[in-house]
């Protein structure tokens, strides 16, 4: 049974004219089983009934639309285009067609769904409960008791003895892959499509290292000393780290978690109640999630907890639904680089740490004056985190024939100042999204650029309607008609870089 039915593509472009029409029936399929999928994965993580299309009817569909024929054509028409939206969107969709076809090898096909799968499906165990990941990110910030700390961190070990062979066959096929067009590896090949190179990136995570390492040595080894813990171990550091720094947990309720979101979004002039953004409780191991249904129909996940760190979660979720709002675009220029995708999500989960939403919120003003000196510690442990992944990511792509763990381990001790003992390398949550991580690094440099633009700008930013107005302008409506770096620019005035974050890792928190 067929389960799309399209139109026929055009199956000549030889005008400007015949271009945009074969464009456009590209988008008009890539639009409806974009829907399917999502629709898919929305029932399969929620438990709820779907009647859609099955996964190997959505492949199937993608591949229909990704075949070699249309990207033959897409590439002879290149030359057609003067109208530059149109030459914009044939490069967009040249990179597309260059990442979908890399995957569409049956081997690779089986392992990144089995990858998949297994992230979806698994859930670790404790002493032999089930273990949420709403618990174990509890556990690894705040539990005194480190042996239980200690069988929290494993429990994700058996996740990666899963997940190990199918994972380095995913590093293997999708080099190989890249390698044939010409690329070191996959993860150059990624990092040039975004229009970066891997030399930016690792200049950044120096300019990172160097600014943040000797406070946040120092502030480990106080806390550390504090605890009474001599040799920190990988399990000890997000404790020592990511807990006294944060304002009281309690003063963040789960129960006032969405309307402390939406209220937010009400105080910068946009009329959140009314956008059709919802918000539902899940327990992701990432701690959100968010997916578009339709164009007015966007729905977040979020996992429930008290803490600012949840109000964090769940406004960053609440970013990339707004920018995915503000997006009508075609579809193939609706999609952007994740660094900027997951720039427009932090960007907007920053406004809930400024002291005048807190004081707002509730947050009494000796708590307030507290967090403004402390804020910048879990952000250096974050940004050093990452960066751990970043560049163990990068090493796999150079060699996966290497001892994983061990690399993984080497950076683990490099930039979070703990034992090489990492959890197995397959387990990190992340690599079934490959050259992810550095996106949520890079997504904290547009985000402070873009918030220390706006506080000079539109002071004070709350109540004053040309913030989301700019946002919007540059941000959210041009989708990836512009490229992002350039969008940076034209909304803060100048390239993007580390400064406005170094000034934040070395300064009390601003106010706007
Ligand atoms: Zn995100």
């Amino acid at each position: 049974m067929s389960w799309f039915s399209f139109d026929a593509v055009p199956d000549a472009v030889r005008t400007e004219a015949e271009l945009r029409s074969f464009l456009e029936a590209l988008d008009r399929r890539l639009e409806a089983i974009g829907a399917a999928r999502a629709r898919l994965d929305w029932s399969r993580k929620r438990g709820e009934p779907y009647d859609g299309p099955p996964p190997e009817a959505i492949d199937a569909a993608l591949d229909d639309v990704y075949s070699e024929l249309h990207h033959d054509r897409l590439r002879r028409g290149r030359d057609l285009a003067s109208d530059p939206l149109l030459r914009r969107s044939v490069h967009v969709l040249d990179n597309a067609f260059t990442l979908a076809r890399i995957d569409q090898g049956n081997e690779l096909r089986c392992a990144l769904r089995e990858i998949a799968d297994l992230y979806m499906s698994w859930r670790p165990t404790l002493d032999g409960d089930d273990l949420s990941y709403t618990r174990m990110t509890a556990i690894l910030r705040g539990e005194p008791d480190r042996g239980l700390r200690q069988r929290a961190w494993e429990s994700v070990a058996a996740l990666g003895a899963l997940l190990d062979a199918p994972t380095r066959e995913m590093f293997y096929l999708r080099n190989d892959a890249a390698r044939a067009l010409g690329h070191a590896t996959y993860g150059d090949l990624r990092l040039k499509i975004d229009g970066v190179t891997r030399e930016w990136l690792t200049g950044l995570v120096h300019q990172m290292e160097t600014t943040t390492g000797p406070e946040y040595a120092s502030y480990l080894r106080s806390q550390a000393d504090a605890a009474g813990i001599e040799a920190v171990e990988p399990w000890d550091v997000q404790y020592l780290y990511d807990r006294d720094p944060w304002p009281r947990a309690e003063l963040f309720p789960a129960d006032r978690l969405i309307d402390n979101t939406l209220n937010c979004a009400e105080a910068l002039c946009l009329p959140a109640r009314e956008l059709g953004i919802r918000i539902f409780w899940y327990d992701s191991p990432y701690g959100g999630e968010w997916t578009r249904i339709t164009q007015d129909d966007l729905r977040i996940l979020t996992n429930r907890g008290d803490g600012l760190i949840y109000y964090h979660t769940a406004y960053h979720e609440y970013g990339h639904a707004l920018h995915d709002w503000h997006n009508h675009q075609p579809y193939s220029l609706r999609r952007e680089s994740s660094m900027f995708s997951e720039g427009m999500a932090q960007l907007w989960a920053l406004f809930v740490h400024y002291p005048s939403w807190l004081r707002r919120s509730g947050v009494p003003d000796d708590e307030i004056a507290r967090y403004r000196r402390t804020r910048r510690l879990p952000w250096m442990y974050r940004h050093r985190r990452i960066c751990t992944d970043v560049l163990a990511e990068l090493a796999v792509w150079d060699d996966p024939s290497a001892n994983l763990d061990e690399v993984y381990g080497r950076t683990t001790a490099r930039f979070l100042g703990c034992a090489a003992w990492p959890r197995p390398f397959a387990a990190t949550p992340r690599w079934v999204r490959a050259m992810q991580m550095q996106s949520y690094f890079i997504a904290d440099l547009i985000s402070t650029q873009t918030h220390a633009y706006l506080r000079r700008t539109f002071p004070p930013v709350f109540g004053r309607p040309e913030v989301v107005a700019h946002l919007r302008k540059h941000y959210w409506e041009p989708g990836n008609s512009v490229a992002w770096l350039e969008k940076v620019r034209r909304c803060t005035g100048r390239a993007l870089s580390y400064d406005d974050l170094a000034a934040e890792m070395t300064q009390p928190l601003p106010d706007g």
